[in-house]
């Protein structure tokens, strides 16, 4: 048997990624009423970056799901069966500079960063080390993003604590999907600690900034992308990753339903059903 999950990122209250999607996993449950699905919410989903050309999905104040109790209730009467909620960081980016990569340049512990000039390169120094971590050459933006590097415990903390003010810590499992997938290889193997379970990118994008992590045990990599990744032509277990915004490209709207759903038909009897932690 193949085992499969179907993931959906960015499930929040944001009126354009929200839990309509939801809609979509009832129509699959219908008629395939084994099927599994994980979803990942950011606990304060904040976009506040505008790129011209694009929708704009900036809100004023960060989305804090405790501020948005029908949003909580839904998460919370989701069939267990069918459904499990993990974390998605907590703003999905770096106020002011970013929409997506809030775990990116997260550090473990607290520091002072600053920019120096080394061989006639700007560098960003922690602590008196050379940063491997940026690779962002445009130095008014590493100067700003300096100012707003996170300290990873402090991060999950106030994950955790967006949680337990909704109430939602029973529904919440302890597995986590970094904000597009990005996270520093000084930062995984605490996640990986931190959390029963990372899902991540088998990507060279992402793997580059993961380093080594062959020896950590609890990964799970998204190896079915949409829209980038054809699900029909998918052999083995299937990580398959969906999105909840409307404005990605990986939307599941009506059409990609109907592809997902002829394949789970033509597939039938083949695909064992699973959870994250099951693709292990
Ligand atoms: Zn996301």
């Amino acid at each position: 048997m193949r085992r499969m999950n179907i993931s959906i990122d960015d499930i929040s209250p944001h009126s354009l990624s929200g839990v309509g999607v939801l809609d979509r996993c009832f129509e699959i449950l219908a008629v395939h009423p084994d099927v599994k699905f994980t979803l990942f919410v950011p606990t304060a989903y904040w976009r506040t970056v505008y790129i011209p050309g694009r929708v704009d999905t900036r809100t004023d104040a960060p989305l804090y799901i405790y501020e948005h109790p029908a949003f909580c209730d839904v998460l919370q009467q989701l069939p267990k069966a069918n459904f499990e909620v993990g974390f998605h960081g907590r703003y999905h980016g770096i106020p002011g500079y970013s929409n997506n990569d809030e775990m990116r340049y997260m550090l473990l512990q607290d520091t002072t960063a600053t920019m120096e000039l080394v061989n006639n390169e700007f560098v960003v120094i922690y602590d008196g080390n050379i940063s491997p971590k940026i690779e962002d050459t445009n130095t008014t933006n590493i100067l700003n993003m300096c100012k707003r590097v996170e300290i990873f415990s402090k991060f999950v903390l106030n994950m955790r604590n967006d949680v337990e003010k909704a109430n939602l810590t029973h529904v919440f499992k302890n597995i986590l999907r970094p904000p597009a997938m990005y996270m520093n290889s000084e930062v995984v193997p605490a996640a990986a600690n931190e959390f029963s379970c990372l899902a991540l990118s088998p990507r060279r994008l992402h793997t580059s900034g993961y380093g080594d992590i062959s020896y950590l045990k609890n990964i799970v990599y998204a190896n079915v992308w949409i829209p980038d990744d054809d699900l029909s032509v998918a052999t083995g277990d299937i990580e398959l990753l969906y999105h909840a915004c409307e404005w990605d490209g990986g939307y599941l709207n009506e059409k990609r339903t109907q592809e997902l759903m002829t394949f789970l038909d033509t597939h039938q009897g083949e695909l064992e059903y699973s959870f994250m932690e099951e693709m292990i």
